[in-house]
């Protein structure tokens, strides 16, 4: 027997997302049908809507943000010499609730992948080096996952960032993140003694 077809709809669209299976798609929207009120359901469609039309990309930093300029690129109390440079959105709220830094950020857009067509010129470096180059910073932290696309990319900027900017320090984090992980799995301790212990590369 097949369900009605609004039903498998919907169960398409959660199976769509990441870590959700087909069992799992099933339960969230009987769950959906069966419990929730009219009230959460109208907001959280809302919510879906506004998503893509609200939220747009920091034109500095790459971040997320509603307005213009991100709230971390706007905060004056940053320290603007000090660039952590992440791959993904995610990577910010991670490391920054961390408190272990004060840093600004700027999201590469991804990790150098030449299997799957991840070629330099398909991450956000343009407007690092511009950055870079504007602002001079004291030192920039390659902020990665410890794994080997995160260790591609850290060969290849740090070639690009010493060629163009010898006065700059070049910093990774420590390497007592455990390898082949993700910044998303590391604990709190463990992502701020990765930051405060970050050497030169
Ligand atoms: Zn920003």
């Amino acid at each position: 027997m097949h369900y009605p077809e609004t039903i498998q709809n919907l169960i398409n669209n959660f199976t769509n997302l990441p870590g959700i299976g087909g069992k799992t798609a099933e339960r969230l929207v009987f769950y959906l049908l069966k419990n929730l009120d009219e009230n959460f359901l109208n907001n959280f469609s809302d919510n879906l809507n506004k998503i893509k039309k609200q939220i747009k990309i920091c034109p500095t930093c790459g971040n997320y943000e509603s307005n213009n300029e991100c709230n971390i690129c706007h905060d004056h109390k940053r320290d603007k010499s000090l660039m952590c440079v992440v791959a993904e959105v995610q990577d910010i709220y991670y490391l920054d609730k961390t408190h272990s830094f004060n840093a600004v950020y700027h999201v590469l857009g991804g990790l150098l992948e030449a299997a799957e067509g991840i070629t330099p010129d398909k991450l956000n470096i343009r407007n690092l080096l511009e950055r870079a180059e504007n602002n001079q910073p004291r030192e920039i932290i390659l902020g990665f996952n410890p794994t080997v696309e995160g260790e591609s990319t850290i060969i290849y900027l740090k070639k690009i960032l010493r060629d163009k900017f010898p006065k700059i320090k070049i910093t990774r984090l420590s390497r007592g993140l455990p390898m082949g992980g993700d910044l998303e799995y590391a604990d709190e301790i463990t992502l701020s003694s990765a930051i405060k212990n970050r050497s030169e590369v």
